[in-house]
């Protein structure tokens, strides 16, 4: 039997985690999971019931809730695997500035994280896996067969998830995204419970001067290295 890999992608907000970690499940043939999707999902259930209503951020709402929530990834027909809440498909709703301002709180709650981590691991079971979030090398799989870092300035970021939203989104500001994007870095690198942070032994990669494709060669290479000499 062939031995199951699991890869992990952690780093900074809008660096391009999830096009690198989607690109190589392809290449590898691996089950791709995007853990921001999840917490953002969670996000917009918390939105619908309430927790955000009058300005409150009512967790202990969230928290009595979380067994109604349900996170699927499902194969849609454009050959993407997107994500379901409650059986609806949520991917497009959940990229939106409403939900992208408020998830890195809900991401602080312990009760959510030991709920999400023990999903993550469910799904991966008997797989190989990419796995892309901020406490995937860390604390998801700590023995995660490969762990890369990534990393861009933030000014890159912004620009990159400005062009990415521009086409959707009506008066975008980039200023905004900006803000977002330092203010999300912030309060997931400086929370008590698996704040961001390189594992020691993570490969850092900085791709503020790589497209897509070079980004993908590079970690190819890093990747089959590393399971080689294993
Ligand atoms: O990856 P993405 O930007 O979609 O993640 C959205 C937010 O979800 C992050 O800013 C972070 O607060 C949270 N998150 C997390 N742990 C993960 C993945 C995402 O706390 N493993």
């Amino acid at each position: 039997m062939q031995k199951l890999i699991k890869i992990a992608v952690d780093g900074h907000s809008s660096c391009g985690k999830s096009t690198l970690a989607r690109d190589l499940s392809k290449y590898f043939n691996f089950l791709y999971i995007d853990t921001g999707a999840m917490y953002r999902a969670v996000t917009l259930f918390s939105i619908r019931i309430g927790v955000f209503k009058d300005n409150l951020e009512n967790n202990d709402l969230l928290i009595q809730n979380l067994s109604k929530i349900n996170i699927e990834f499902k194969q849609t027909s454009n050959n993407k695997t997107e994500i379901f809440l409650n059986g609806e498909n949520v991917e497009n709703e959940i990229r939106n500035l409403e939900v992208s301002s408020k998830v890195s709180k809900i991401a602080t709650l312990s009760e959510l994280r030991a709920l999400m981590v023990g999903l993550q691991r469910k799904m991966s079971e008997n797989k190989s896996v990419v796995m892309d979030g901020r406490d995937i090398g860390t604390v998801v799989f700590p023995d995660a067969d490969i762990k890369i870092f990534l990393t861009a300035s933030l000014e890159i970021r912004a620009k990159r998830r400005f062009d990415e939203l521009k086409e959707k989104t009506k008066d975008l500001d980039y200023n905004a995204i900006l803000k977002n994007i330092s203010e999300r870095d912030f309060i997931d690198q400086n929370r008590e419970i698996s704040p961001l942070k390189k594992a020691e032994d993570a490969i850092l990669i900085d791709n503020s001067n790589l497209n897509p494709k070079q980004q993908l060669d590079l970690a190819v290479k890093i990747i089959k290295k590393k399971i080689n000499e294993s």
